[in-house]
């Protein structure tokens, strides 16, 4: 289960747009994004117009930044996504959208990504009453994704269940906070999906 463990900001500042990868910190002015908005390293104020590879690689380097992934994990969900009916890249990003991090983060349990991949491997969910500490387990339609017994203590979901928290919820999610479940409805669509990419620069990639 490998995973990035350099300086985050870092990917922002490269991408050029916020990637929400530290949670509460993106939306304060604290964001390095917002004090140093340019690409990190010695030219990162220099940088020239894309070439057609450069704007494919960095839609794709983005998505993997994006949802927390390294390479050859993103290379498969490619693969997978190219064996579907539906359009490639957004395919892509409905996988990406159903791992069990990403959810744990959509229902609002953690502020990050990254945070919410850490809940995952402490074993505080189950899926359909089984308990999952893979962060990469992809749910589907009809799958419940529980709060374990044991974290349901917790002082921390205790709270964000009574009270809830500003985000909203992703329509193919629904959450019922008395039972400290949520439904999986459907999959993931493009217009549920706040990441702003165009997919099909990293079909193009791919496709070479
Ligand atoms: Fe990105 Fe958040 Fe760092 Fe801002 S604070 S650069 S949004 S990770």
């Amino acid at each position: 289960m490998a995973r990035y463990t350099g300086a985050v900001c870092r990917l922002c500042r490269r991408e050029g747009k916020k990637l929400f990868l530290k949670g509460d910190r993106c939306y304060t002015g604290k964001c390095a994004l917002s004090r140093r908005a340019y690409a990190p390293g010695q030219h990162g104020q220099g940088r020239k117009k894309l070439s057609e590879y450069g704007m494919q690689l960095r839609a794709k380097q983005m998505t993997r930044r994006y949802y927390g992934v390294l390479e050859g994990q993103f290379r498969h969900y490619y693969e997978l996504a190219e064996k579907k009916p539906g359009k490639t890249g957004e395919e892509l990003l409905s996988i990406l959208e159903s791992r069990l991090d990403n959810v744990v983060y959509r229902l609002g349990f953690a502020s990050s990504r990254a945070e919410a991949r850490q809940l995952v491997v402490h074993g505080h969910f189950t899926v359909n009453g089984k308990r999952v500490d893979i962060p990469s387990f992809l749910v589907k339609p009809g799958d419940v994704v529980a709060i374990s017994e044991k974290a349901k203590k917790n002082a921390k979901f205790k709270s964000l269940l009574e009270n809830g928290n500003s985000k909203t919820i992703v329509k193919w999610l629904e959450l019922n906070r008395e039972l400290c479940e949520a439904k999986v409805l459907d999959k993931a669509k493009r217009e549920d999906i706040d990441l702003e990419v165009e997919e099909t620069l990293i079909v193009e990639l791919y496709s070479k």
